[in-house]
């Protein structure tokens, strides 16, 4: 069931979108080699306890037996790590990585969700377009995210776009409907057919999220039962920010 947010609950929204948001420039700011991704873990999980949310992902479960629940405030995958990297005092960055961080900050009952890919120093020019051309689809996206279009407007405007400028799309994982839940209806696809899928209406509130691989589209998962690589260890990026559906344009709730 999609949900319509009431005004309140847009209210809760956008505090819990807010502390998402200043969590990520917390995060930006301490990006540079030499930095962990544990490092980065707390500085996201003091910044949203700061602000008076706690960190959804901490201790989400996996749904699988026999792998625990995921245990960072943050997943923090580097290079051909897609998403749901598990932050580690071992994986230190270096200059030229790429480094994908996603987060959901929880508070007065509601979720802010957004990630963002972060280059480490200077990367390399193809990289660079791979982590611009990523954020530009989700933008690509939005332009359909209007009263009266259909879901599958947005996913196929994100797809084409990937596909035009020569990378892949991960296929098995996808953005999703937000708000009391982490994860609520609809499914949200990066690629699909115009004019399918439910009818956007003013009220939803939607985390749009391209994952996208520099090389083929395969994945392989880690046997830490979370982790999700590419199979051909290219880089991938992610960006993501939870939207609301208006009479008009679209409102970016994690973007200030
Ligand atoms: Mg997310």
């Amino acid at each position: 069931m999609v949900t319509i947010k009431s005004k309140q609950e847009i209210e809760k929204m956008r505090e819990a979108c807010k502390v998402a948001y200043l969590t990520q420039k917390a995060v930006e700011e301490a990006i540079r080699p030499g930095v962990s991704t544990w490092e980065l873990d707390k500085i996201a999980e003091n910044t949203m306890r700061a602000n008076g949310a706690i960190p959804a992902e901490k201790g989400y479960p996996s749904g699988v037996k026999g792998v625990p629940p995921f245990p960072g405030s943050i997943c923090a995958s580097v290079n051909d790590e897609i998403i749901h990297g598990i932050p580690s005092k071992n994986t230190i960055l270096k200059e030229g990585d790429i480094v994908s961080v996603d987060l959901v900050a929880y508070k007065n009952g509601f979720n802010g969700d957004c990630a963002r890919t972060y280059t480490v120093g200077k990367v390399d020019s193809e990289t660079k377009r791979l982590v611009d051309i990523t954020k530009q689809a989700f933008f690509e996206g939005i332009k359909y995210a209007k009263k009266g279009n259909r879901i599958g407007d947005v996913c196929h405007a994100i797809g084409e776009f990937v596909k035009k400028n020569g990378f892949s799309i991960v296929k098995e994982f996808q953005g999703h409907g937000i708000g009391r839940q982490m994860h609520e209806d609809p499914g949200i696809p990066n690629y699909g057919k115009e004019g399918r899928g439910i009818r956007l209406e003013p009220g939803m509130t939607l985390a749009i999220e391209p994952m996208v691989i520099y090389g083929s589209d395969g994945i392989l998962q880690l046997e830490d039962g979370w982790t999700i690589i590419t199979e051909d260890g290219s880089n991938a990026a992610h960006y993501e920010n939870t939207i609301l559906i208006t009479e008009n344009e679209p409102e970016i709730l994690t973007i200030l």
